[in-house]
């Protein structure tokens, strides 16, 4: 018989269905390519992965036109996260990051004893940068710009990056987060991966859990000049990305037409949902991303009546993040969400 695992807990709240929009997943799940590969491809379940991912490293480094010596992989970008701040991080530095932003920034600097400088985002939820300029001294070793931000869903743009890149010392490490790079629309997002052909004090970070849909699989990877990869590359556990993450990832990049398609999709969906936060004058922030964040003084009250309801969200202190499932399920939470925004 085949195992089943049980992703939804319904049961636990006594539903009949639960809608999961509370951590950012890909709603049309992943590429048709990825079953394909997993079943039929080469997988080798009693061998050890290759811990050099050489495949899916050659394979990115033409896509991006990058180095193959400039890649660095992880089990999902947590993990990286976590490297990163062990590698680098000691009680005798401090890191700059926004807030809100992915908490992880934060929880791997403390468990490194580091000294965490959150500074808030301005009124539009966007990072200040100018004060987290401000904020960095000679012992800042990382500024973290998570782009677009989780959970606001804001984007710094392209002139504003390269500004800041200019003004932050050599001796600060600036790690751009595009965990949903694959949802971005904007015509002036940054090209981050441009800009690290002139910025040795730059790291990118990109996912296959979001737009690829490969969550579960953990896979994700961090772009920088090879010297830094090689600091990094101490600290990485010579098995930490499996064979079937590897396969799963490759295969997804084969099919341009999935990411494309869960783009638009995702646009539309945005759409019906901002038209709807406007007819009834809701606050928002403007989202480049698969979820948005929308304003509210009571975060746990929207949190609870929507689970009651069967849908799952994140709740913020200022607000809630919904991520944008399917259209159908969205029409049936905007009637929920109705019931209360009155
Ligand atoms: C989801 C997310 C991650 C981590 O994703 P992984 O599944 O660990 O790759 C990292 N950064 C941001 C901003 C995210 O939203």
């Amino acid at each position: 018989m085949i195992p089943v695992l049980r992703l939804k807990r319904k049961a636990a709240y006594g539903l009949e269905k639960i809608v999961k929009l509370d951590s950012n997943e890909n709603s049309y799940g992943a590429s048709p390519f990825v079953a394909e590969a997993i079943v039929h491809g080469a997988l080798h379940p009693s061998l050890y992965p290759d811990s050099e991912a050489r495949d899916l490293r050659k394979r990115l480094a033409e896509k991006l036109g990058a180095e193959q010596n400039q890649f660095i992989f992880s089990s999902g970008l947590d993990e990286m996260i976590e490297m990163v701040s062990r590698a680098l991080l000691t009680p005798e530095d401090n890191i700059v990051m926004a807030w809100p932003t992915f908490y992880e920034y934060y929880s791997h600097a403390l468990i490194e004893g580091a000294e965490i400088r959150r500074i808030d985002s301005d009124k539009d939820g966007r990072h200040d940068l100018d004060k987290m300029l401000a904020a960095i001294d000679e012992s800042t070793k990382i500024v973290w710009v998570c782009n677009p931000n989780n959970p606001t869903g804001t984007y710094v743009n392209d002139e504003e990056l390269a500004a800041f890149l200019n003004k932050v010392p050599e001796s600060t490490l600036v790690i751009i987060d595009e965990a949903y790079y694959d949802y971005v629309t904007a015509d002036d997002f940054p090209d981050t991966l441009s800009l690290l052909k002139h910025h040795a004090n730059m790291m990118v970070l990109r996912t296959f859990s979001k737009a690829y849909g490969l969550a579960s699989f953990r896979i994700a990877y961090g772009v920088a000049r090879p010297e830094l990869i090689h600091e990094l590359e101490k600290v990485r556990l010579p098995f930490n990305t499996t064979g079937a993450g590897q396969l799963a990832a490759l295969a997804a990049l084969q099919d341009k037409a999935f990411i494309k398609k869960c783009r638009k999709k995702n646009r539309k969906v945005l759409k019906i949902v901002r038209d709807f936060f406007d007819k009834h004058g809701i606050a928002y922030y403007p989202s480049q991303t698969n979820f948005i964040y929308v304003k509210t003084d009571d975060p746990k009250g929207v949190f609870e009546h929507c689970q009651k309801n069967g849908f799952l969200i994140r709740p913020f202190q200022t607000g809630v993040r919904i991520t944008l499932g399917k259209k159908r399920d969205m029409l049936q939470l905007l009637k929920v969400l109705e019931e209360i925004f009155d």
